[in-house]
């Protein structure tokens, strides 16, 4: 017992130990690196990146990386910093001094760094870079005097007052921004570089008093200091609002944690021989090979990000610095070869010598995905296998969505014309705050966000916006970049509005747009017009649809190609969702391999047919029913027969009637008032009664919870002609397919089962009935019996049912419904809260829940095959067209997914990464 106790103690120590010695900063610089490419989840994007380029021996200015564990770490301990990390932090910083050959506070030669926050994942929605940290009183006089260049000791002075004033000590931009624009105007300058050393000391001077006023304190004048501050702001923006809501978006779990990245600074601002800048090694909008990117001259960090000047295409940089444009050429190349994709990059010129600052793989467009990873493997850079891995399965559904029809487009002059940073047609009521978008759109408007600059605040309103406008800010500004990334079409820097946000209204080409006028705009060509714009289907719904031939769309190609590497590799099964011949047509040219859920009651609501499911439902006798029953037969039969044709004999699983009856009669209170009306008219006769026996079915088949109530197979028990009326009529339909030469096999699902008898029950049925239509046709034809497992009960003794049961479908719909006990229709009521409270983290309705209906599922597959070996399993939930929940159905062995048509392109290539065994989002 005591022996136990101790080592039980000894193991709790050594644990202790460990984290003790773990490594927690890690140093590049000089050619070396602690870290590399492989270590995002501890170095984040950005760290990782800066030690793999500098390990390539690329122009990185040096530094080091805080972990990501140590941001932990710090919420795990309340905000402090245990002392052995700190001390790493200050072995860290020594290096550096050593290596950079200057020192924090020096006022000889002071040190500066940046302070950057940055995640395994790129978060717009975190911290501002701090930039210029170790500057004071005395180190700027020194950097004046060693630079023999007030001016930009001054410049950088300011902007670090300014940055760390609004990131550290959390003071709002405009209180810096009210005294600067104060300055230029009282010395009338136009631009920020108009403004000389006395003019910025005035604003340094100025700026210290705001700081003093807003924070109630100085501003904090010893470097190492300020670099703590900064390290802490750096982790509690880990859990800022906006981070939050953009890891909500994005799925990213919060407990990852952010790195810091503290790196000597090198200086864009030190006159015209320097700049700074971002760029693309492809065009991420169109997917284009072409160097893509903008700079500004004398000009520091997010200058270019933040529009506060129009920055120049980088071609332009070839004539203005043509040494260093061509080694930037040069080194983006290299490192696109190096990491196999497209690279993002941020760079920095002193002096005309080159540093690079950052590199990731470039975020783009759907339509750019799927050009880029066609290119990548033409140009042999990637594999087929490599390709398919490239893209996100999400990006595919951008590819079909709608654009304007160009004749219509263009009937409409052209108000103005902005930067065209993401593809695709936008056309909606103009709103000037992400509140009002979302409001707006709760309210079943379709709008779209117009505002001079956009800010990570806005991110809820982009979200539901049609898409994006705004006046100022270049390509990689941060519509622009969010915008993509979301797949919204969005328009930036369009310099043509002149936007009055508080009086609600924007003036383009001698007009007046308010809000709640419809404007449009392209995203692909960055044209905006006033007025309300139909669009059609995207290219490649067209080629798929017939009016447009495929060898005239080089994008189709593409799509088909991609895909058809997915399906080297996928074992899963993709079918459709489908009950129309026309949709069956659409997923078959989509690649469906059948359909996994055909809704025979969709049928019900077809043109003229719901007076005759009424008659049926009305009846009092069986004959009075199979009389309404032998009417739907034929048209059943069409219908089948018709799914079956756009299937082109591909297997298709039929389900019997599902949902109560009520849905297929009016609503009770429709009726009461019809009633009434008829009545004070005085009218009497035919139409009353018949209103009045309505009226007296529907509440006779009233049901206090639907949902749970006379449904599914219930009702094939209850009225076993329907379900014979619908095995003669699939049945009658695979006769004449098979006739004609199309030797489809149906598959005919009895959804709802709990009870084995049950199943036993109907399949007697429908066995008797096919073999009665067979011997008429004279004709044998393969079918299956198979059942939907959708409820609990199914799962648990899936090893019964699948002793008669030829096939499993899990209908993930009713399945999460009945597990959680949350019912469909009012989980609305309540979702947001519960994800906002993180009770659950995503909506599971729209992803499956792995871990409780996930598991379900999983005794569901174990017991049926249990019983049957051979047993066929699939899904045909919405969770079949959602790329996360199709990795889980390859996981647990599922055969087939069903999704709705337009998801299965999504789903493929899901299916073939799920093989590949990546994880989404990675
Ligand atoms: P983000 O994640 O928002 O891109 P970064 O940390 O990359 O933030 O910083 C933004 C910009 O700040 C960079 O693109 C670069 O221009 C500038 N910057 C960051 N660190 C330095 C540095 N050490 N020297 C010069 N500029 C820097
Ligand atoms: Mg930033
Ligand atoms: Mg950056």
């Amino acid at each position: 017992m005591a022996k136990k106790a101790k080592a039980k103690r000894v193991a709790g120590k050594s644990r202790i130990a460990n984290t003790k010695s773990r490594k927690h900063v890690y140093f590049f610089g000089a050619g070396r690196a602690d870290g590399n490419r492989t270590m995002k989840d501890l170095l984040g994007g950005k760290g990782s990146g800066l030690a793999e380029m500098t390990n390539a021996g690329l122009p990185v200015p040096p530094g080091f990386t805080i972990s990501t564990e140590v941001c932990n770490i710090y919420y795990k301990e309340k905000g402090k910093i245990p002392s052995s990390i700190s001390r790493d932090i200050t072995e860290n910083v020594k290096k550096l001094e050593k290596t950079a050959g200057a020192t924090l506070g020096s006022t000889e030669n002071p040190l500066l760094v940046s302070v950057r926050s940055g995640a395994k994942f790129s978060m717009p929605g975190m911290m501002d870079t701090i930039l210029n940290l170790g500057l004071n009183d005395d180190a700027v006089e020194g950097l004046k005097r060693r630079t023999d260049n007030g001016r930009f000791a001054f410049d950088s002075y300011r902007r670090f007052i300014q940055m760390f004033g609004n990131v550290v000590l959390e003071i709002p931009k405009d209180s810096f921004e009210h005294e600067f624009d104060a300055v230029k105007k009282a010395r009338g300058a136009r631009l920020d570089t108009d403004l000389d050393e006395a003019a910025l000391r005035e604003v340094v001077e100025r700026y210290k008093k705001v700081v003093k006023s807003k924070a109630g304190r100085d501003f904090p004048q010893d470097p190492h200091r300020q670099l703590e501050m900064a390290r802490d702001a750096v982790f509690r923006s880990w859990m800022n609002a906006r981070a939050i809501e953009y890891r909500r978006i994005y799925d990213i779990p919060d407990h990852i944690g952010t790195a810091v990245n503290v790196q000597m600074m090198v200086f864009g601002n030190t006159g015209d021989r320097s700049g700074t800048g971002v760029g693309f090694t492809r065009n991420p909008g169109t997917g284009a090979k072409e160097f893509y990117g903008e700079f500004l001259i004398n000009a520091q960090g997010e200058d270019v990000v933040a529009g506060i000047r129009t920055p120049q295409p980088i071609r332009e940089l070839e004539q203005v610095m043509p040494k260093a444009y061509k080694q930037l050429r040069e080194i983006t190349t290299r490192l696109e070869k190096h990491y196999k994709d497209v690279q993002d990059f941020e760079f920095t010129i002193q002096d005309e010598k080159l540093f690079m600052l950052q590199t990731r793989s470039g975020k783009r467009t759907g339509y750019a995905a799927v050009v880029i990873a066609t290119d990548l493997v033409s140009e042999k850079l990637i594999t087929p296998k490599e390709a398919v891995l490239l893209v996100d399965p999400e990006s595919l559904s951008q590819l079909l969505a709608p654009g304007f029809d160009p004749a219509e487009w263009k009937k409409i002059p052209t108000a103005t014309t902005g930067l065209p940073a993401s593809p695709g047609a936008a056309s909606g009521q103009v709103v000037f705050t992400a509140d009002h978008a979302v409001e707006w759109t709760q309210q079943g408007k379709k709008v779209v966000l117009v505002r001079r600059e956009t800010v990570p605040d806005d991110i809820h309103g982009m979200f539901v916006a049609q898409g994006i406008l705004t006046a100022t800010g270049g390509m990689t500004s941060h519509a622009a970049v969010v915008g993509r990334q979301m797949g919204k079409p969005s328009v930036v820097g369009a310099g043509g509005l002149e936007i009055d946000e508080a009086g609600k209204r924007f003036r383009v080409a001698g007009q007046s747009v308010k809000e709640g006028d419809y404007i449009s705009f392209d995203g692909l060509s960055g044209e905006v017009k006033i007025a309300q714009v139909a669009s059609k289907p995207s290219e490649i719904l067209q080629v798929v649809n017939g009016g447009l031939d495929a060898s005239k769309s080089s994008l189709y190609r593409r799509f088909k190609q991609l895909l058809s590497w997915a399906d080297r590799f996928r074992r899963l099964g993709i079918r459709a969702n489908a009950d129309q011949p026309d949709q069956a047509e659409l997923a078959h040219a989509f690649g469906a391999e059948g359909i996994g859920l055909c809704r025979t009651e969709h049928m019900f609501f077809g043109e003229g047919r719901i007076p005759i499911v009424q008659r049926m439902i009305l009846a009092t006798t069986e004959a009075d029913r199979r009389k309404a029953l032998a009417e739907l037969l034929p048209l059943q039969r069409q219908d089948f027969y018709g799914v079956f044709k756009g299937m082109h004999g591909k297997p298709v699983t039929i389900r019997t009637i599902d949902p109560p009856l009520h849905e297929f009669l009016p609503k009770r209170e429709e009726l009461m008032v019809d009633i009434a009306r008829l009545e004070a008219l005085g009218k009497t006769g035919k139409q009353l009664d018949e209103k009045r026996t309505l009226l007296a079915r529907v509440e006779q088949l009233h049901e206090f919870n639907p949902m749970l109530g006379h449904r599914g197979v219930r009702l094939g028990i209850t009225y076993p002609e329907i379900t014979e009326m619908q095995t003669r009529a699939i049945i009658e339909a695979a006769c004449q397919a098979h006739k004609e030469g199309l030797k489809v096999v149906p598959e005919i699902m009895i959804p709802l089962v709990g009870i084995l008898k049950e199943f036993s029950d109907q399949k007697a049925i429908v066995d008797r009935v096919a073999a009665d239509v067979m011997k008429e046709q004279k004709i044998k034809i393969k079918y299956l019996v198979g059942t939907m497992i959708e409820i609990p009960r199914g799962c648990t003794i899936a090893d019964q049912i699948a002793r008669e049961a030829e096939f499993f479908s899990f209908g993930t719909n009713d399945l999460t419904q009945l597990t959680f006990g949350f019912s469909r229709d009012d989980v609305g009521k309540f979702l947001k809260i519960y994800q906002d409270k993180k009770i659950l983290e995503r909506d599971p309705f729209a992803s499956i829940d792995v871990e409780g209906v996930g598991d379900l599922v999983r005794v569901g597959v174990e017991r049926g095959r249990a019983t049957r070996p051979d047993l066929k399993l699939g899904i045909c939930g919405e969770h079949g067209g959602d790329a996360a929940s199709v990795h889980f159905f390859h996981n647990v062995g599922l055969a087939a997914d069903a999704a709705g048509a337009y998801r299965i392109p999504v789903a493929r290539l899901a299916a073939a990464q799920a093989a590949l065994s990546v994880k989404v989002g990675d």
